[in-house]
Parts: structure tokens; sequence; C-alpha cells
């Protein structure tokens, strides 16, 4: 087992541990997957929640009603999630790619190969890396690894990054050194937003840290206030 490898795994069974199983997105359609991970950009989920309610109790939440409604009606369901506008115009290009490639056929996107999907995804108006590898992982249940500002900033202050600063880079990172398990992506991911957001925040909470012996920057007198409340973060979205 490579180094890396055998500390990326070291840290995940450290985080599972610590959090437990985070059930990510358990109950809800792979549809609602896809348009949940666009409305959650620059967003927390809360509000990503509130806009997916709107489109539901408009009808707009199934491919059917996406390709059907009009793009100004859209964005005034999706206000509550921000940036509407320019939310509402990448749902419509996801919603033409689907009428247009697969017929309106959400099952046949996601039987699309991993790297092929992605790749269309990528090229969806709208959609960056890290929107189209959580639709490929946690939608199409293919093993894409997500990164976020959450892993960046864990794994930096751990001593576990990439030889440069890019999105790919940090995705090679995790992509060449863990297997290829669609679960495993999906409860990492899930456990370091976790982490991120109970431990290693911008002002690290090091003295409760289940990494603190593994990390070269942590420090048990971090932080020197204490009394600081917790909250659960089980739910996706939202880098802080
Ligand atoms: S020890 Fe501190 S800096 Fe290191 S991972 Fe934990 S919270 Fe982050």
């Amino acid at each position: 087992m490579s180094g890396r490898r055998g500390r990326l795994l070291q840290v995940h069974d450290r985080l599972l541990a610590a959090y437990g199983p985070q059930r990510w997105w358990p109950g809800e359609t792979p549809f609602e997957v896809i348009v949940g991970a666009i409305l959650t950009q620059s967003a927390a989920w809360t509000n990503a929640e509130r806009a997916l309610a709107n489109l539901r109790r408009a009808g707009a939440l199934s491919p059917a009603g996406l390709i059907a409604i009009g793009e100004g009606e859209l964005a005034a369901l999706i206000r509550p999630s921000g940036f509407f506008n320019a939310k509402a115009r990448s749902l419509k290009a996801l919603a033409d790619l689907l009428r247009d490639r697969y017929g309106g056929d959400i099952g046949r996107l996601l039987r699309t190969p991993g790297a092929p999907l992605r790749t269309l995804l990528l090229a969806t108006h709208g959609i960056g890396p890290e929107t189209a590898d959580a639709i490929v992982l946690y939608a199409a249940g293919r093993p894409s690894f997500v990164i976020d500002a959450y892993t960046r900033r864990t794994f930096s202050r751990l001593g576990l990054t990439p030889a440069r600063d890019t999105y790919e880079d940090w995705r090679r990172l995790f992509m060449d050194n863990l297997p290829a398990d669609a679960p495993l992506f999906n409860e990492y991911h899930a456990l370091i937003v976790r982490h991120g957001k109970e431990a290693c925040r911008k002002r690290p909470l090091c003295a409760r840290c289940p990494l603190l012996d593994l990390c070269p920057t942590g420090s048990p007198s971090l932080p020197r206030r204490v009394g600081v409340r917790l909250r659960p973060a089980n739910h996706p979205g939202g880098s802080g």
C-alpha cells in the first residue's frame, strides 16, 4: 500500500469512527439530487431545500416539469437558493441536455458511464467540476471524488496535497490513491464536510479533532477560546 493511499484510508477510518456514517441524500430521487447539487452552489443546504420545496409544489421537480417550465418562472421558484437567474439558466441547460440527448429519460442519463457523463455535465452551462462530480457520485452512484473548500483546507493542514493547487490535481490525489469505490467516495466526502464544519474550521478546533496526532499543523491549544457549541452537519452544501 502506498504511503498516500495508507494515509488517506487512515484519515477516512478516523473520521468514520469519530462521526459515524453520514447518510447523505438518502431518501431523494437521483433527479432531485441533480437539481439539489446545482441549487446548493454557493448556498447553504437549507436554502437549496426551500427552493426544492417550491419546485416540488409547482410540479417542476421532474424531468418533464423542468423541460416544460419557462426560465423566468423557474428563477422565481428557486429564488431562496440565491443566484437564482444563473441557476435557472443552468437548470434549463440541464433540461435541454436531458431532452435532446436522452429523450427526457433520467434513467438513460444515469446509465451513462462515469467519465463520459462527467464530460457531458462539464460541457453544460453553469456546471463546474464540483457540481459535476457531486452528480456523478451522488445521483449516478459512480466513483468520482468531489473536491470542495473543506477538502482543500483539511488536507492542506494535514500536509496531504497535490503538486498543484487545481481542482483536477486535488481530485487526482484521491482518485489515484483510493480504490474506485462509489460508497467509499460518497462517505469520505460527506465525512470531510462534517469534519470541516465541526473541527477543521477556518479557526480550527484542534483540541477535539480525531486527526490531531496525524496533523503537522494542529495544536491541542487551538482554539484558545473554549465553550464553542457544535452544530450537527449531516447535510450537503455550503463550504465555510
Ligand atoms: S488537528 Fe486541527 S488543523 Fe489538523 S485536521 Fe484537526 S482541526 Fe484541522
